[in-house]
């Protein structure tokens, strides 16, 4: 420990925790940590939030202190510090005065209509969804005060919309002086819409500059409404200039939004988070929170069975609940494995992330290029290689659940951090790049067939 620098101590502990952890997890809480200093007897690492600092401690405490300088209790010594958030960018746009804004319709402005069923107390956490859900509950507990704003981004029912009506049901029940409206992208520009046709705009500013807390649902809808995006971006600025609590979801990143830059940076002001498919414990243990809602039980054995063959999202696991006990119900049945088979077997989905491995994705690569397998493996820079190993990795990291360490090393060992390299660089250019865009699809269609 003594000849290595904090950064290798640092760097050494971040591969052992990858190995142990999946991609999501590991994005979530410990890439965006840095060393800030360090003594032979602390620490100072500097975290991005709070949430991090406190889940870390929590659950890695025990291979910190492996790692790290210990305190005279056997506590690992480290300084947390926050990292200030990023810096806002300056307007280049109309002052704010002058900024028209959204709102959903003007009649039936004040009402907030949230599903019941999503609150925090039925939002089920597990490792994917840990880190977004006490975003959303720190949000919640503190408007306008600690994230802002907070950007919950994730694939198709894996609980963004439910986590932002959590976050209303905590504001409307805990802050009841606090005027909140949860509307969809959607509502918006279809209010926008009528609002400009009876010339109520004003209204609608008006309406939106009132509020203290502002829900959107499915911003990726604004995607090429240029009018549109602009009206939002200046409510969106004016709310966030009073401090104003907004919450966004998407179902990407800020980044890969096909917005505009301005947008997008104030879309990542303050705390983007990820929310990902649940790991199989968590969904079983969503399948018995769903069914313990509807009065129905499975037995642990049955509810694994489930949760094993549908993976891809929440909403088809509750489904799948539903279907099964209104059959169990009507045929005054138990829910057994064969019941379930019976009822359940076309939700069932085959497993791609279970077949597709990095050699299987190495082979598709090398037939779309024309390059060998072992030339992707091998250190040659060539662009006629790299740039094929580059799209590999990519596709290796967004089909394959499994640590960057581990995928990285099936590319003839190479580092993570190489891996993740890629992933962004064929990420970004996919956004721009219509052709190379269809062969990631293409090849990412044959891997899953
Ligand atoms: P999204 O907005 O991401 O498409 P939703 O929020 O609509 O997804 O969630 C789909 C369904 O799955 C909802 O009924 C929601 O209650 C449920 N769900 C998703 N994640 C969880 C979770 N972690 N715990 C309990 N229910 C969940
Ligand atoms: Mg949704």
């Amino acid at each position: 420990m003594l000849t290595r620098t904090p950064h290798d101590t640092w760097s050494q502990f971040l591969e052992f925790i990858e190995e142990r952890c999946s991609a999501a997890e590991f994005e979530n809480w410990f890439s965006a940590i840095h060393v800030v200093n360090s003594t032979s007897d602390e620490i100072h690492l500097e975290v991005p939030n709070i949430f991090v600092q406190e889940y870390i401690l929590d659950n890695y405490k025990k291979d910190l202190a492996a790692f790290f300088p210990l305190k005279p209790n056997g506590d690992p010594a480290i300084l947390f510090s926050v990292a200030e958030p990023k810096k806002k960018v300056n307007s280049t746009q109309a002052p704010l005065a002058e900024a028209p804004l959204p709102t959903p319709n003007v009649s039936g402005q004040s009402e907030l209509k949230l599903n019941s069923f999503y609150t925090f107390n039925n939002f089920i956490e597990g490792p994917s969804n840990q880190f977004v859900k006490s975003a959303a509950i720190g949000v919640a507990s503190r408007p306008g005060k600690s994230y802002n704003p907070l950007f919950i981004h994730g694939g198709v029912g894996l609980g963004k919309t439910h986590l932002l009506h959590g976050i209303g049901h905590y504001i409307r029940d805990n802050h009841k002086k606090l005027r909140v409206q949860c509307i969809t992208t959607e509502g918006f520009i279809n209010d926008l819409v009528d609002n400009l046709r009876n010339k109520s705009v004003d209204r609608m500013k008006r309406y939106y500059r009132s509020l203290d807390v502002l829900l959107v649902d499915d911003i990726q809808f604004l995607q090429s409404r240029l009018n549109f995006e602009e009206e939002f971006c200046n409510t969106f600025e004016s709310l966030i200039n009073q401090n104003k609590q907004i919450v966004i979801t998407s179902d990407k990143p800020p980044g890969q939004l096909k917005l505009s830059e301005r947008m997008i940076a104030r879309m990542e002001w303050g705390l983007v988070a990820n929310v990902g498919m649940p790991d199989l414990e968590t969904r079983v243990a969503i399948l018995q929170h769903k069914a313990e809602q509807r009065g129905f039980r499975i037995p642990q054995k049955v509810a694994f069975f489930i949760a094993e063959h549908i993976f891809h999202n929440v909403r088809q696991l509750e489904g799948a609940i539903n279907r099964l006990s209104a059959y169990c119900r009507l045929m005054n049945l138990d829910a057994t494995e064969e019941v379930v088979e019976k009822t359940l077997s076309e939700l069932f989905q085959s497993n791609p992330q279970k077949r597709i491995s990095v050699e299987n994705i190495l082979k598709s690569v090398s037939t779309m290029f024309d390059v060998r397998v072992s030339d992707l493996k091998s250190t040659s820079r060539s662009k006629e290689i790299a740039f094929p190993r580059q799209v590999a990795m990519y596709l290796a990291k967004e089909l394959i659940n499994d640590s960057l360490m581990k995928l990285a090393s099936a590319f003839g060992g190479k580092t993570h951090s190489t891996l993740l390299h890629a992933w962004k660089k064929i990420a970004g250019q996919v956004e721009k790049d219509e052709m190379l865009r269809r062969q990631i699809d293409m090849a990412r269609r044959n891997l899953e067939a």
